[in-house]
């Protein structure tokens, strides 16, 4: 056990001395502009709650009233002990708002990533990502096994060039099954809050034959006249096979999903392994979930959408950090130094701002940043709030 702990520690260590190791801290409230952690209330611009409704009554009453109905457990995968109606309704919801013949929903974005892409793929396959592309797809392209390349950063040039030599390796081994191609990207990126050429990286697809698959963690809810997502904001949604996101954000609840063609969907249910060999969520996400969508969906919704496009705007116009042609709640003060960005977000706590300083693994080595999120909750006072005291902060704003 010694060696062991001994072992631990040096690694621990390690991560000290280079101001990349990273803590828990309790939150004693639910998620909202304000948090409490230790005592201390903090304005909270760290959530990707982006519409608040994490806490909103809608969606705790639909939960509340998953759980006197079907419990607080599921039993058993969907495919064992029989699958709750909740996911049913939800997936019906899913497939409705993003106008898909069906959806599956998994128990977080992260398995939705891990499950469809080890499903779809087999070694002699190829899968092209764009570097920065979140790491559950970089570990579900790792551990399907199929031929990884990747492209650089929102650039068409370096995708072409990957795409077109996949067509000659294809040629080159003919007499095989033909090699599938799948490129996965982002819609909204998630630590840079810009915007990937969708249109583009779709004609590409097209021109080269292969399968697209979209992340929407950051863009549904938030993006297009439906807040479908940025697919929808920019019409390609129906050239997209693979229509990816998380329940967790925009949201408000907890799950991941797949949206797409009945036979992507059918497909998943028999040959996705973290859906097959996982326990079904509780119903109360499901159900929660199913009263954001419905919400976002309303006129409710694109009124509290409105709102924090108004932040984002109220924001922007003081600084000129975006990277992006199109306003993000996803805003990256890139610092750099890992130990300077630790030190700004603790001075910002010194300020009762919550705003966490994003390190390695999750950007690059020297990438290090503050990244602030907006939200519909927060108030045009809480954004001044969040204005003045970056201006405190020695970091070039
Ligand atoms: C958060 C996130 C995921 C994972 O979703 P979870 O539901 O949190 O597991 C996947 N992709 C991107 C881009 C994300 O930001």
């Amino acid at each position: 056990m010694n060696f062991f702990e001994n072992e631990l520690n040096q690694r621990l260590n390690a991560l000290r001395g280079k101001n990349l190791f990273r803590e828990l801290r309790r939150v004693d409230s639910p998620q909202s502009p304000r948090i409490q952690i230790g005592g201390q209330t903090f304005l909270n611009f760290s959530s990707n709650d982006y519409l608040g409704l994490a806490n909103d009554p809608i969606l705790k009453e639909g939960a509340i009233r998953a759980i006197k109905k079907f419990g607080a457990g599921a039993g058993a995968s969907r495919l064992i002990c029989g699958s709750l109606a909740p996911f049913h309704e939800l997936e019906e919801a899913l497939a409705d708002f993003k106008q898909t013949e069906a959806a599956l929903t998994f128990s977080t974005g992260y398995a939705a990533a891990i499950g469809t892409i080890c499903a779809l793929l087999s070694k002699d396959d190829i899968i092209i990502l764009d570097k920065l592309v979140h790491a559950s797809i970089v570990d579900a392209a790792r551990l399907g096994g199929a031929k990884l390349r990747v492209f650089d950063h929102n650039d068409l040039n370096d995708l072409e060039k990957i795409l077109k030599w996949t067509d000659k390796s294809a040629k080159a081994e003919s007499g095989k099954r033909k090699a599938e191609i799948l490129i996965v990207t982002e819609s909204i990126f998630s630590m840079d809050g810009d915007d990937a050429p969708l249109r583009e990286i779709a004609g590409l697809k097209n021109k080269y034959g292969a399968w697209l698959m979209v992340d929407e963690a950051h863009a549904t809810g938030l993006f297009g006249k439906n807040r479908r997502g940025l697919a929808e904001e920019l019409e390609v949604s129906g050239q997209i096979e693979i229509q990816m996101g998380t329940l967790g954000k925009a949201l408000g609840a907890s799950g991941g999903y797949i949206c797409g063609s009945r036979a992507l969907i059918d497909f998943l249910v028999n040959r996705a392994r973290s859906f097959i060999f996982s326990t079904a969520p509780v119903p109360a996400a499901a159900a929660a979930a199913t009263a954001g969508i419905r919400f976002v969906q309303s006129n409710q919704g694109k009124a509290r959408c409105n709102s924090l496009w108004q932040r984002a705007k109220q924001f922007n116009s003081k600084f000129k950090i975006q990277n992006s042609k199109l306003q993000s709640t996803i805003i990256p003060i890139l610092i750099g130094d890992e130990n300077k960005a630790v030190e700004a977000a603790a001075k910002l706590r010194e300020q009762n701002i919550f705003i966490p300083a994003i390190r390695f693994p999750t950007v690059a080595r020297g990438a290090a940043r503050l990244r602030v999120t907006l939200t519909a909750a927060h108030s045009a006072k809480d954004v001044s709030e969040l204005i003045r005291a970056l201006k405190t902060l020695d970091i070039g704003l």
